[in-house]
């Protein structure tokens, strides 16, 4: 290992998301990190190969285990979010799936909340109850029966923060120091925040779960998940993803590392954008509510305001008229890809109903929070003024489109 010049702590995070854990694998005087498209390593020397294979020296020998590319992403990422190691995948979900697997055995039990990611629902609802886990997923917003259900005891605490898509934010705080109490392990899906606006591991969990496929990446072109933590931990995700397999491709590691080099320039354009138009949105007559945690009005301003350093890039808002406008409302902008995606460089909107929440029934959705006119918006790097003109005209146009009620 050589010295690194841009490694920690001592630079700010702006500075690391453009340098950190690059400096070892610039080939030759390249001010770029190389794509290695090899699956195999090679050795002359047996014994060195063995010290290798064994761990005990640094190198890399197969590509589902490591490659040199892939390696600069993890170490990025854990040079970010301030972690002892990190280890990455193919995607986000094969990030959360590694963790529970990782870590879970039957007879276990784990206390999470209803506002997961669809995919991570799933698991909670289907696959770990196949395997004897026991899985309590309590309301988002009554901390005090998270609270009460950790005292009951569980083996992970498994938390995301702010939700997808009506934007609750949790007291990390105050969860995990019931979660130590009780010596559960607690993970958080970082995804929404990113580790420029806010760090878990700082404010005491064990793992740190990155979509690496939304805001890290940043130009929705490759899909990415990552983990973060110590590494007595982070180790034994590894050791299961070598055999489980859902590695990620070099390829991807480069698109998510090239995109990282603006991360923390998009997410301070995208905080400032989200809470313009959060504040516009609340003032606008076509709008039923707006959900965002920047807002004095959002229940979890405060704990929001406590533990991040921005609210984020995405936000939602509901349309008086419910599903009717939304139909009508959506394919009116112009600055937007109604797609299943947030955390780009463009800006993409959609119904939770055909993205996040796609798995859930319309009485789920509601038991969740979530209206049937919400939309949710993830703030692209457009200049701000556009994206409010362009929501004006998608607006102000409603009303001729449909028969809001008055
Ligand atoms: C998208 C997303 C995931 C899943 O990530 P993929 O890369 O699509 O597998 C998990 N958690 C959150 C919060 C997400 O937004």
């Amino acid at each position: 290992m050589t010295q690194q010049r841009f490694c920690g702590e001592e630079v700010s995070r702006g500075t690391r998301s453009v340098w950190a854990g690059e400096e070892e694998y610039l080939l030759q005087g390249a001010t770029q990190v190389p794509v290695v498209h090899s699956v195999s390593f090679g050795y002359r020397d047996i014994d060195h190969w063995h010290e290798v294979a064994l761990g005990r020296k640094e190198g890399h020998i197969y590509g589902r285990n490591s490659n040199p590319t892939v390696q600069v992403f993890e170490e990025k990422v854990r040079l970010l979010e301030g972690a002892e190691a990190a280890v990455s995948f193919a995607t986000g979900m094969a990030a959360i799936s590694n963790a529970l697997f990782t870590f879970l055995s039957p007879g276990d039990r784990v206390v999470t909340i209803k506002d997961t990611y669809g995919g991570t629902s799933k698991i909670f609802l289907e696959h770990l109850p196949r395997f004897q886990v026991d899985v309590k997923m309590c309301d988002t917003h009554d901390f005090d029966a998270i609270e009460e259900e950790i005292g009951k005891g569980c083996n992970v605490l498994y938390l995301e923060t702010p939700t997808n898509p009506t934007l609750k934010v949790l007291d990390l705080e105050r969860l995990v120091r019931a979660a130590r109490r009780k010596g559960a392990l607690v993970f958080v899906d970082n995804t929404f925040a990113t580790p420029i606006n806010q760090n878990p591991l700082d404010l005491g969990a064990d793992l740190v779960i990155h979509s690496a496929t939304k805001f890290l990446g940043g130009h929705a072109d490759a899909l990415g998940g990552v983990i973060c933590g110590p590494e007595e931990l982070v180790k034994k995700v590894y050791q299961y993803r070598e055999i489980q397999g859902a590695t990620l491709h070099p390829m991807a590691a480069y698109l998510l590392l090239r995109g990282m080099k603006t991360l923390h320039l998009r997410i301070r354009q995208q905080n400032e954008s989200a809470l313009t138009i959060a504040r516009w949105l609340e003032n606008h007559s076509s709008v039923e509510g707006v959900y965002y945690p920047g807002l004095p009005s959002h229940p979890h301003h405060e704990i929001a305001h406590k533990q991040m350093r921005g609210y984020g890039g995405v936000l939602s808002f509901s349309l008086t008229g419910g599903i009717e406008a939304v139909r009508a409302f959506l394919p009116g902008l112009r600055y937007a890809h109604l797609a299943a995606n947030l955390g780009s460089v463009e800006t993409v909107a959609g119904p939770p109903r055909t993205s996040s929440h796609v798995e859930c029934t319309e009485e789920e959705r509601q038991a969740m929070g979530i209206p049937e006119g919400l939309v949710r918006y993830s703030v692209g790097i457009e200049e701000t003024e556009d994206l409010i003109t362009d929501l004006r005209q998608a607006l102000d146009r409603l009303p001729e489109r449909i028969r809001i009620p008055s």
